[in-house]
């Protein structure tokens, strides 16, 4: 059987890995020049590894941790709280974050409501809030928007903040995957069509038309309107697409004179947040700061279409504790990047019953993946992974 899979993230890949272990013929179609997808690691000027997309690997992301460990790949902690960020200068208690989410989950109704909704109606005026501040910058969505059902639901796994990495990075996991895999992956090679003719898929690159038994799409979701589909897109994709939307998220690295002690320093009024992790070789934090900022509102105020000048002067504010090598600074944006159009995918309010059931159901010979099939885990590299897995097998069922 000849398995085609578009996409080398870590859906992609996780999934063609998979079925080439158990001895499928399989094929990787990949539009850039690089595998990994939306993650993106890159060495700094002063040789500290950054992450360009998804970096946080939760305590109880087991699935991810798991394939690290298969592909011999450690993990060092961040040692900064995701969930606790520092805000104004405090940081807030367990005690009093879980006390906010209780009231927030109490105020959501039986049909669900927005994040912004459910915060209003528990605490207020929610905008300075660090809890809100922080389910909106992670959800890169707009917070009037997002399911607070969801959304806030997420939150709960606040109480194990002990967050980790890949040492190396990573991309270290797809770029493993793609070692096993060899020429079966196929680098700078977009699909620009996908078609089924009997029980066949048909894949149309620039180059060449395939023919195969079982196609995975494992492209991010705001690319799957692009494509040509014949005989047009599954409805049932199609209802399960309804409840989505994809983010805005946007990075900005910069390398630092020294190492300070590791910090995870939320913006106050808006929803960006900075950290400088844990050197897993040394005493203090990587000589660097990373910055995520997600969402619309984040995006323009940052002004990031100008490049990385507006930001920087806010991180100098907020970071007063770090000497910037400003010049180096490292901007990725990508809402402007052609292969993913957007950040991640979020669920919007009302909606976040059955996406991702059917979303995982199989179209005659297609079946989808990538993180917003993953329920649960969408948005994550956990449920990029989970999707590929469950793909794979889906495939081998089938
Ligand atoms: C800034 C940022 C920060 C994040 N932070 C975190 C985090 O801290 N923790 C976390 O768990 N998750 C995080 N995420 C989310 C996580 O990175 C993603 O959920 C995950 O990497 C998505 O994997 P994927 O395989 O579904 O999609 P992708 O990685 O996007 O892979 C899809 C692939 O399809 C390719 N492609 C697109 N169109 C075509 C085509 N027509 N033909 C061929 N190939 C095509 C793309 O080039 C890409 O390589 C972050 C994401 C971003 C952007």
């Amino acid at each position: 059987m000849r398995i085609g899979v578009v996409g080398a993230g870590l859906a992609g890949m996780a999934c063609a890995w998979t079925l080439a272990r158990q001895g499928y013929d399989v094929v990787v179609l990949e539009a850039r020049d690089r595998v990994g997808g939306r993650t993106w690691s890159t060495v700094l000027p002063n040789g500290v590894v950054v992450e360009r997309g998804g970096e946080w690997i939760d305590a109880d992301q087991h699935v991810i941790r798991r394939v690290c460990a298969e592909l011999g790949l450690p993990l060092a902690p961040h040692g900064v709280r995701f969930h606790r960020r520092r805000v104004d200068g405090a940081v807030q208690s367990l005690a009093e974050l879980e006390e906010t989410l209780t009231a927030v989950a109490a105020r959501v109704p039986e049909d669900d409501c927005s994040v912004a909704a459910a915060f209003a109606a528990a605490i207020g005026t929610a905008s300075g809030d660090p809890a809100f501040l922080r389910i909106c910058t992670s959800t890169a969505g707009d917070p009037s928007r997002a399911s607070a059902r969801f959304h806030v639901a997420r939150a709960e796994g606040a109480r194990i903040d002990a967050a980790a990495r890949v040492v190396g990075g990573n991309q270290s996991i797809t770029l493993a995957m793609a070692d096993e895999l060899g020429g079966r992956v196929r680098l700078s090679t977009p699909v620009t069509a996908i078609g089924v003719e009997g029980e066949r898929a048909v894949v149309t690159t620039p180059e060449d038309v395939l023919v195969l038994d079982r196609l995975v799409v494992a492209v991010p979701l705001a690319l799957l309107d692009r494509l040509s589909w014949d005989p047009g897109f599954p409805d049932t994709w199609q209802r399960g697409l309804e409840g989505l939307s994809t983010g805005v998220a946007v990075k900005l690295s910069v390398p630092t004179t020294i190492g300070a002690p590791p910090d995870g320093v939320q913006h106050p009024g808006l929803p960006w947040w900075s950290w400088n992790s844990l050197d897993p070789g040394g005493d203090l934090g990587v000589a660097a700061v990373s910055c995520f900022a997600g969402g619309p509102l984040a995006r323009e105020a940052l002004a990031v279409d100008d490049g990385p000048a507006t930001w920087l002067a806010a991180l100098a504010g907020l970071r007063p504790d770090l000497d910037l090598l400003a010049d180096q600074a490292l901007l990725t944006d990508w809402e402007t990047d052609p292969w993913s159009c957007g950040g991640y995918s979020f669920v919007l309010a009302g909606r976040a019953t059955d996406a991702s059931a059917l979303l995982q159901q199989p179209q005659g010979p297609l079946v989808l993946a990538g993180e917003h099939t993953a329920g649960a885990g969408s948005g994550t590299m956990e449920g990029a992974l989970r999707s590929g897995l469950r793909a794979a097998e889906t495939v081998s069922a089938t």
